[in-house]
């Protein structure tokens, strides 16, 4: 069941006046971990809080923590996360919470830890966001109805969902080694696919796209041969970032016939810098996707009453698109998708327990991607596939600019908020990315 702590206590503010400000991604009831690069230092973990990271090395160093929180703080100091989310998630838990003491406005401590500020927090702008942990492994799942039968469509219009969809998460294994953090571009990729008239081409792709979804992170994983129950799910997730799964679609519409995605999709992805805990998100857990009066129940794996009534989280998701023209007159990025991370067919603990089901073992900082979040509405098509409704249609732009897929400069900007009456927002920062053109096949 979701735990509500004084972490949650939407009266908290914190002395750090910029989580206090109307519209952060970051208020106290936030704290985010992450991983930054100072300019005169290495990287190292930290906790956002409004405009600001909390430097974890530091706070150790002030010895600011004990007992449990110090073992997590301690874990988090290094470059790279996954330390502290294989302790599990009662240690983020401990850490979070004194973080929360700490930085809370009527806090006992307020004043000497506010004497240490200078040295505790860092300026967010004055830093690089690193990806905030090794990816050792990638999943990505297909579990929007919206998404699958909108594309399903396209190749049988009379049966657009395979018959499995509604029986189980669907998914493939992704390519970790290609995930970049935040604001790294992408050269646009090279490959074979189907050009004009069906003619075989190798070449720059033509169709690149964007998927809107969001990731989860592995916690501490399951030892191999050992599956893990839905009830216990939600234990064995860290927390939640937006990600970006590009994809270069006439790539893959050529290749993934029958075995599914491959270079279409492992030339790169974005994941947003900040882990959004899963304590964060406890207040803007909901119901399961509702599903029709005559769609099949899950086979009791993937089915109990905690995740119907509270598996899903309500997060509204946005993508904005920026091309070059608008770039050089500073325009405003222009909004190309909003949409809702409750239309998801499946949550992530079916993902997860199904995942393990057959004993497969995950490990601390592996990515679950959540797939193309699509909603039913023509806003909420979380992807350029299914905004030009496969390449018939032009997306409109409000500089008289059209698009049908990505064009070379071309930056998509993905944000995310948590919002719900009686609960502080939350956002998840900004997941950035930029395709850049292709070079040319290289010479021997
Ligand atoms: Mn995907």
């Amino acid at each position: 069941m979701t735990k509500f702590n004084e972490t949650h206590d939407p009266g908290r503010r914190s002395w750090v006046a910029s989580a206090n400000r109307s519209g952060t991604d970051f208020p106290i009831q936030n704290l985010p971990f992450g991983v930054f690069r100072p300019r005169d230092g290495p990287a190292r973990g930290g906790v956002a809080i409004g405009d600001c990271i909390v430097d974890l090395s530091a706070g150790l160093a002030a010895g600011l923590f004990s007992g449990m929180a110090a073992e997590a703080a301690q874990a988090a100091s290094g470059p790279a996360l996954n330390p502290i989310m294989a302790l599990g998630n009662p240690h983020a838990s401990a850490l979070r919470a004194r973080l929360s003491e700490l930085l809370r406005e009527d806090g006992a401590e307020r004043k000497r830890v506010e004497a240490m500020a200078s040295k505790l927090l860092v300026a967010t702008a004055d830093v690089t966001l690193e990806m905030p942990c090794e990816v050792a492994a990638y999943t990505d799942f297909f579990t929007s109805i919206f998404h699958a039968t909108r594309g399903g469509r396209v190749r049988n219009p009379q049966e657009p969902l395979t018959p499995n969809f509604k029986h189980i998460p669907i998914g493939y294994s992704g390519r970790a080694t290609s995930i970049r953090p935040s604001g790294v571009p992408f050269k646009r990729p090279l490959g074979q696919f189907l050009g004009e008239r069906g003619v075989l081409r190798f070449g720059p792709e033509p169709r690149m796209d964007f998927e809107l979804e969001v990731g989860a992170l592995i916690a501490r994983g399951n030892p191999l041969g050992t599956p893990i129950p839905l009830a216990a799910a939600r234990d064995y997730i860290f927390g939640y970032c937006l990600f970006n799964d590009w994809s270069a679609r006439a790539i893959q519409a050529w290749e993934s016939v029958p075995a599914g995605p491959f270079l279409g999709k492992t030339f790169g992805s974005t994941m947003s810098p900040w882990l959004i805990t899963g304590e964060a998100l406890a207040p803007f857990h909901c119901p399961n996707f509702v599903r029709a009066p005559d769609d099949p129940k899950p086979l009791p794996y993937l089915f109990d009453k905690e995740n119907e009534e509270e598996g899903g989280i309500d997060l509204k998701l946005e993508a904005y698109l920026v091309t070059p023209r608008m770039r050089a007159a500073n325009a405003m990025p222009a909004r190309i998708s909003a949409t809702n991370l409750t239309t998801l067919y499946w949550t992530f603990g079916q993902m997860l327990t199904h995942h393990a089901s057959n004993g497969c073992n995950l490990l601390p900082g592996d990515l679950l991607g959540s797939g193309t979040t699509s909603g039913p509405t023509d806003e909420s098509r979380a992807c350029l596939a299914e905004l030009s409704a496969y390449d018939a249609v032009d997306i409109s732009l409000p500089n008289g600019e059209t698009r049908r897929f990505l064009g070379d400069g071309d930056e998509v900007i993905l944000r995310a908020r948590a919002e719900r009456a009686g609960a502080v927002t939350i956002g998840f920062g900004e997941c950035r990315g930029r395709i850049d053109p292709a070079e040319p096949w290289p010479m021997a």
